[in-house]
């Protein structure tokens, strides 16, 4: 038979025990801990430090650190803490005993440096599955010394080991849920969607950048099946998941399966999208499958705009050489006597397409070096209003059908830019307000001054812009779809050199175009 007060001990320890085991917080589980502790031993103060867990990188930061307190000074504790957590003398491998007599040497040099009222201290370690995890120290004061016998001393290890198996599991708890915040974090701040489904394909996680792409929200994500979700109104050539894990997918652990083409959305429109799988095995079963959802719409219109610049571009290039060789091998005939006009005319016809073909190189060579690194800028002082009136005279000539007009108040001011390149923006603009008004109709560049800025704007009384075309016609090789564009000749670089240009210059431009009554080109300027 037990005594007595041996089975009230036991019951109290076993209530702590499985009270302690229950609570997952670990802040919650020190403080009961400290508590239960001085109930036991009666010790006045008590602290615990636990042994610091590998940052992410893999190392430890440090060997102890005071978690929690109790009736301790506040200065104590701060030095303690201080020497605690430095790794002189200590390494991961050292044995128990030894760490432990490093650390009495430690603290009894705080106490004896800082005149602290402790006296006599009983240091248990917290060892749980063998990992020693902490220090459980329960200090006396000068007139409460601590004393007990080796029954009470076996007891708090038994508790002491108790404890050691709730604040493992609370840390492991805490490092679980840490993980699963930087797991939410990662998913909800990726920029490409991503889905986590069961082998079944029961989605279990649809991510905020996936919600977006689809317009299906995750709650009403989860829970449904990949093919509930994911439509392809059009696909590459090749397979999907169904027809890919039909014909055995994933037959290994690191293959994954890529499936492109647009996806239709909830409002029936389509986005182009690359989905990857990937398949994840516990043992060698097949558990999840994540799929990552890129949006290729960028890429996609980079690929269609690249080979239909290839086919304008190679049309752009063919027909002026083919009007140069033609007239000058007509020009050549040795049985024709030509007369001086007719061959006036044919050289003029050749220096002009031979002009043309110059200025064509020049804007590739130039988009090419602005997609390597911008542009180099000399700045002077530069008279708009007189450039305007310059590139006019230029024009003029080249059209009988258009009437060019200039309206700039008179106390215009000059602006600080790059002349020649101011220059190259008039022209382009200047030769589009023509070229895409063939019926002819008044051209007027006009300008303003708000602010500090300089406003110039060249409008024509063309067919107009569609408004779903107006921010594209700046992009590069970017030629808009109508009858007038397929007539006219061009590559698609002039406004796109223009806006580079504008820019450049710390400005802005735009275009407002209304079909069938016309279109302005306003670009804005900083005047100093
Ligand atoms: P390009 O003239 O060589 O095609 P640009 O970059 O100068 O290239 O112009 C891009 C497109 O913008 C043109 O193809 C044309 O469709 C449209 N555009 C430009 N200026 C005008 C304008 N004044 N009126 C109507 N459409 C225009």
């Amino acid at each position: 038979m037990l005594p007595d007060f041996r089975i009230r001990q036991r019951d109290y320890l076993l209530g702590i025990a499985s009270a302690l085991t229950q609570e997952l917080d670990l802040e919650t589980v020190l403080r009961r801990i400290l508590r239960a502790s001085a109930e036991l031993s009666g010790a006045p103060a008590a602290l615990i430090a636990l042994r610091q867990l590998p940052d992410l990188n893999g190392e430890t930061i440090g060997p102890f650190r005071i978690q929690a307190h109790y009736n301790l000074n506040p200065n104590f504790v701060r030095q303690f803490n201080g020497v605690l957590s430095q790794t002189y003398g200590l390494t991961e491998s050292d044995p128990l005993p030894l760490i432990m007599n490093e650390l009495k040497l430690r603290l009894a040099a705080v106490v004896r440096h800082g005149h602290y009222d402790i006296k006599g201290t009983v240091g248990l370690p917290l060892i749980s599955r063998g990992n020693f995890e902490g220090l459980l120290l329960l200090f006396g004061a000068y007139r409460a010394p601590l004393s007990y016998g080796p029954e009470i001393e076996r007891m708090l290890q038994t508790f002491a080991n108790q404890a050691a198996i709730a604040v493992t599991n609370a840390r492991l708890y805490e490092q679980v849920a840490h993980e699963k915040m930087r797991l939410d974090a990662m998913l909800d701040g990726s920029a490409d969607g991503i889905l986590l489904m069961d082998a079944e394909h029961n989605i279990e996680r649809w991510n905020r950048a996936l919600a977006k792409l689809t317009q299906v929200h995750d709650s009403e994500a989860i829970g449904k099946t990949h093919e509930d979700l994911i439509f392809w109104k059009s696909r590459e050539p090749g397979q999907d998941l169904l027809e890919a894990e039909t014909s055995g997918w994933p037959a290994q652990m690191n293959t994954t399966l890529y499936v492109e083409g647009d996806l239709l959305r909830r409002d029936g429109s389509t986005i182009a999208v690359g989905v990857t799988y990937a398949p994840i095995f516990r043992n060698t079963r097949l558990v999840n499958i994540i799929a990552n959802v890129r949006d290729i719409t960028k890429f996609k219109e980079a690929e269609r705009l690249k080979s239909s610049f290839i086919s304008g571009i190679s049309h752009e290039l063919k027909t002026p050489v083919a009007l140069i060789k033609g007239y000058a091998g007509t020009l050549q005939r040795e049985d024709a006597n030509w007369d001086r006009a007719t061959i006036n005319d044919g050289l003029a016809v050749i220096e002009e397409e031979a002009d043309r073909l110059h200025t064509l190189v020049d804007n590739l060579l130039e988009a090419s070096r602005l997609q390597a690194g911008g542009i180099e800028l000399r700045y002077q002082d530069v008279d708009l209003k007189h450039l305007a009136g310059r590139t006019k005279r230029l024009f003029e000539p080249q059209t009988d059908k258009h009437e060019i007009s200039i309206d700039f108040p008179e106390d215009f001011p000059l602006v600080r830019a790059d002349e020649d390149r101011i220059v190259q923006v008039y022209t382009n603009l200047l030769s589009n307000a023509i070229k895409y008004s063939p019926d002819g109709g008044k051209v007027r560049i006009s300008g303003k001054i708000e602010g500090n800025e300089a406003l110039v704007s060249v409008s024509d009384q063309g067919p107009g812009i569609a408004p779903h075309e107006l921010e594209k016609i700046f992009d590069r090789f970017y030629r808009a779809k109508s009858d007038l564009t397929v007539k006219a000749k061009g590559a698609g670089l002039g406004l796109y050199l223009t806006r580079a240009i504008v820019e450049a210059h710390r400005g802005y431009i735009w275009a407002t175009s209304q079909l069938g009554v016309g279109t302005t080109f306003t670009f804005k300027l900083p005047i100093q």
